[in-house]
């Protein structure tokens, strides 16, 4: 069951939300009632392929001979893992995947894309269910 991390920008919490059903529902910050939450893509950071939820999305044998630094051969792997685990790709990672497609640095892209940004706090309270 896949999870999702979303950061509240009014109270800066991060949120873990377990999705059952539709994808592309829209949740409200627990704690303050704010429809803004940010999908955060953390989960997509291929430098941290050690975390559990990316060995569930993706076979770890399509990470051999990755060249992390070659931008062509991220945004392969991000397409690949989007066909393979039904998901698609949303407005946001798609541009991520063109840019990458372009050549430009995977480092900058994660920055860009990877966490809520500076000042977010995880929530103590962890997993939320819909
Ligand atoms: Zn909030």
């Amino acid at each position: 069951m896949p999870i999702y991390e979303y950061g509240c920008p009014k109270c800066r919490k991060i949120f873990s939300f377990l999705v059952r059903g539709p994808r592309k529902k829209k949740f409200r910050c627990p704690r303050c009632g704010s429809a803004g939450l940010k999908r955060i893509y953390s989960s997509f950071a291929l430098t941290r392929s050690e975390e559990s939820r990316l060995e569930n999305l993706a076979d770890p044998a399509n990470f051999s001979g990755l060249d992390e630094n070659d931008p062509r051969a991220l945004a392969r792997l991000m397409r690949k893992m989007a066909r393979e685990t039904g998901e698609e790709l949303d407005a946001e990672m798609r541009e991520v995947v063109e840019r990458l497609e372009s050549g430009e640095d995977p480092e900058k892209l994660e920055e860009m894309m990877g966490g809520a940004g500076p000042g977010y706090t995880r929530d103590p309270s962890g997993t939320l269910y819909e």
